[in-house]
């Protein structure tokens, strides 16, 4: 078993988030915030090394969902986890409340769009976790539109995954008092200030309701071949060798190899 594999959700396992920490490290043990930095430059190339393959095999490709509180740190693990992976392999889209276009369709239209073709890795910044999450905190549909929902995700995602696409899903899970500190350094500095949105502070009063919904979609949907992971993220170094490391995983599992080449090089002379 791998170490990551402990922030794996149990498919079918009761989820209380409450209980999951948010600050362990205990994945990797003898890892600093300090020593963090070449441990994870070499996931970074190992990253690198693998998509590389992902593109070269061309008949598989990896989506990562991720989804968080404000702030859990969504936007920083992205830069990190992949930072020396070709940019262009690599598709990262953002998923905010939906244009009047997109909510005319339903709610996955927007995301199957998204999905990585052959080849690729996408990311989803937010994803269609929303329609169970705000959704069901907001009311923003009747209770019975919003609980047929995770049939239909588990579904949409069975079917990428007989398609060819590897599915990992992480949860960036902070604390409350976490949350506090990151929101109140965005209040202090002109360079971050920017990212406070005052309507993060009605979603924080909402906490525990958006625990429930949170912990209702893990149990729901983490399945064998659509894993969730709760990731502690209170420690961003660690948040990001844990991802990291889930994502190396995860295409490492596909067992790649370059092609042959097409042609019979040996018989090839370069004038
Ligand atoms: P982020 O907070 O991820 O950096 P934004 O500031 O663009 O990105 O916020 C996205 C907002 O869109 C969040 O408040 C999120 O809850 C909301 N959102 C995403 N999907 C939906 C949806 N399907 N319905 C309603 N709101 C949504």
């Amino acid at each position: 078993m791998s170490a990551v594999d402990r922030y794996r959700v149990t498919p079918g396992a009761s989820v209380d988030l409450t209980k999951i920490p948010t600050s362990d490290t205990s994945a990797f043990p003898e890892a600093t915030k300090k020593s963090s930095r070449n441990q994870l430059g070499a996931m970074n190339e190992r990253l690198s090394e693998l998509q590389r393959l992902l593109w070269a095999d061309g008949s598989r490709s990896l989506l990562l969902v991720l989804q968080a509180m404000d702030t859990g740190g969504k936007d920083g693990t992205i830069r990190k986890v992949f930072t020396g992976v070709n940019p262009q392999g690599v598709d990262v889209r953002g998923f905010g409340v939906p244009t009047d276009e997109e909510l005319a369709h339903d709610y996955l239209w927007r995301v199957h769009a998204r999905t990585p073709s052959d080849g690729r890795i996408a990311v989803f910044n937010r994803s269609h976790y929303e329609d169970v999450l705000v959704v069901r905190v907001l009311d923003l549909v009747p209770e019975d539109v919003w609980s047929k929902r995770y049939a239909h995700i588990r579904d949409f995602e069975s079917m990428l995954v007989d398609e060819g696409t590897v599915i990992r899903k992480v949860m960036l899970h902070i604390s409350k008092d976490e949350q506090k500190q990151r929101l109140q350094a965005r209040l202090d500095d002109p360079a971050k200030a920017y990212k406070f949105n005052a309507s993060d502070l009605d979603t924080r009063a909402r906490w525990s309701d958006y625990m429930a919904a949170y912990a209702r979609a893990l149990e729901e949907t983490s399945t064998d071949e659509a894993p969730w992971f709760v990731v502690p993220a209170d420690r961003k170094w660690y948040r990001n060798l844990v991802v990291s490391q889930i994502l190396i995983e995860a295409i490492e599992g596909l067992g790649l190899r370059y092609p042959e080449p097409s042609d019979d090089l040996g018989n090839l002379e370069i004038t």
